[in-house]
């Protein structure tokens, strides 16, 4: 059976600018066919075993043909798969994402297209500027300023595009001199207010504003590189009053999340919700352990009269082994609860269970402390299903009071077998201003995924150069011991707390 070729907006290269059809797609895409303007994180959607095939253009040299890029997608298409054309922006507006719909309905090979947010009205709305504007602009085109090489003579009707009231320009920022003289030759006021808007949504977004006729020794002294797009028209102005992006906290800064892809999403949420660039490399995978012993201590429930949880992971673990054996939470009635912290407390309430205890700073010692207030203490059972590697002091802090601790490994934390390259990627080119570290484990397996995948070039000038901002004191010591700079600590065990300290640290 033939394949479907999916053409897929990317967005102009803020990740969350995706369409959710775009990411739907992308989950159970089998060949993903990309170019450079995508934001690389968004290859992460696709699955591992999915096929990823560059073929991005670069100014300098062309990587691949439109044509061999078009054979591509039928062959793919052909094959059988499910192929998606991830296209910068919008795939038929300046993309190109039409002649390539072309090859595939002459080679009868189904297609979609999923829109994508053009860069032509994305950049302006990221600089504060609405592209059309009550009273001030009521039409809005949008224009390629680069033609083809070679032509003589420009096909554009500056007459025309003179006349209305937006304009903005894809591509040429180098061209910028001619367009402005072109319009101004047709009519068009010189103080009539540019921005030109530089890798518009990405965290190294900048804008230039200028008129039509500074706009060329704009771009020249502000070295505007590409991609840019280039606004002409009185709403151009509005965006020094609207300007947003800019306020947000944390934004311009590229944050990288290291934890398990489950556990990251709370952090990773509150972080870009501050404006930030959001990258993550999970570092922990877990692996469960067999899980007889545990199954055993569940059918004597009854007997325990203290759970204590130290991570989410355990609860689920337990509470998989607990409906395994066809029981549910009410097998938990009559004992006591206790969570390390709220992302346990939360994820008991998940499962119905409501926390008994929960010690003011998510670390074994509070616990420990929390327990033997609570009265746990001579002879008293407690079952504690935990990771392999936890540390001892929980164990050793009750057992020195008598209690009889039940200690059940349930599972493992390794370092992923696999890499998330975008951040991979970043770390090299220096994109990176801060990486959050959530555990001692986090911080080691960081340190060992960079030394496998990324190679002792690139740990060196991580332990040289990047910064950490570390959850708390362990965790802080272990990175510190591990050779990594800790520019922050958060005041509190928690993930909200941590945000904050990073917010402050950002200075807003
Ligand atoms: N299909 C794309 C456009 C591709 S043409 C879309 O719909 O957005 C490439 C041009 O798009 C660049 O030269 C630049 O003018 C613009 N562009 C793409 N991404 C951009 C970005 N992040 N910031 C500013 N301009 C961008």
């Amino acid at each position: 059976m033939a394949g479907k070729v999916y053409l897929v907006g990317a967005g102009p290269g803020n990740a969350g600018l995706l369409t959710l059809r775009g990411a739907e797609v992308l989950a159970r895409a089998e060949t993903v066919v990309y170019d450079r303007l995508a934001a690389p994180e968004l290859l992460a959607l696709a699955p591992e075993a999915a096929r990823r095939i560059y073929v991005g253009k670069s100014p300098e040299g062309h990587t691949l043909e439109q044509d061999e890029i078009n054979a591509l997608l039928v062959s793919e298409g052909r094959a059988g798969r499910t192929v998606v054309r991830l296209k910068g922006g919008d795939p038929f507006v300046f993309g190109r994402g039409g002649e390539e719909a072309l090859a595939l309905r002459e080679a009868g090979i189904e297609f979609e297209v999923v829109p994508g947010v053009t860069a032509g009205l994305a950049g302006p709305a990221f600089a504060g500027i609405p592209v059309t504007h009550r009273g001030v602009s009521s039409a809005v085109a949008l224009v390629t300023g680069h033609e083809e090489p070679g032509k003589a003579e420009s096909d554009l009707d500056y007459a025309a595009l003179a006349r209305i009231g937006t304009v903005v320009f894809y591509m040429g920022v180098a061209q910028i001199g001619e367009i402005a003289r072109r319009l101004m030759k047709e009519g068009r006021a010189g103080e009539t207010p540019v921005a030109i808007i530089e890798r518009a949504t990405t965290a190294r977004q900048r804008t230039v504003r200028a008129t039509l006729a500074t706009a060329a020794e704009r771009v020249r002294t502000e070295k505007v590189q590409a991609p840019a797009v280039t606004v002409v028209g009185e709403v151009a102005a509005l965006g020094e009053r609207l300007a947003w992006v800019e306020r947000q906290p944390l934004w311009g800064r590229t944050i990288l999340v290291t934890r398990t892809r489950e556990q990251a999403s709370d952090l990773v949420r509150q972080l870009r919700d501050l404006g930030a660039r959001v990258l993550e490399l999970p570092t922990i995978a877990i692996e469960p352990l067999p899980q007889d012993e545990l199954a055993g201590a569940i059918e004597d429930l009854a007997e325990f009269d203290w759970l204590a949880f130290t991570s989410a992971n355990a609860v689920d673990l337990f509470f998989k082994c607990l409906t395994d054996g066809g029981s549910d939470a009410r097998a938990l009635a009559g004992r006591r609860v206790a969570a390390i912290g709220p992302a346990t407390a939360a994820r008991l309430a998940e499962h119905g269970i409501r926390a008994d205890l929960e010690p003011e700073e998510a670390v074994a010692e509070s616990l420990a402390a929390a327990l033997l207030e609570a009265g746990v203490g001579g002879g008293t059972r407690v079952l504690l299903p935990r990771a392999a590697e936890a540390r001892d002091v929980l164990v050793e802090t009750l057992r020195q009071e008598g209690a009889l601790v039940e200690e059940i490994a349930v599972y493992r934390t390794v370092v992923p077998a696999a890499v998330d390259e975008a951040s991979l990627e970043a770390l090299r080119a220096g994109e990176v201003d801060l990486v959050t570290l959530t555990s001692s484990s986090t911080a080691r397996h960081f340190v060992s995924l960079i030394q496998s995948r990324g190679g002792e070039e690139l740990l060196a000038r991580i332990k040289g150069q990047l910064k950490f901002a570390s959850i708390g004191p362990i965790t802080s010591n272990t990175a510190t011991e591990l050779g990594l700079t800790v520019a922050v600590e958060s005041a509190e065990h928690t993930v909200p707390a941590l945000v904050e300290t990073i917010r402050r640290w950002a200075g807003k």
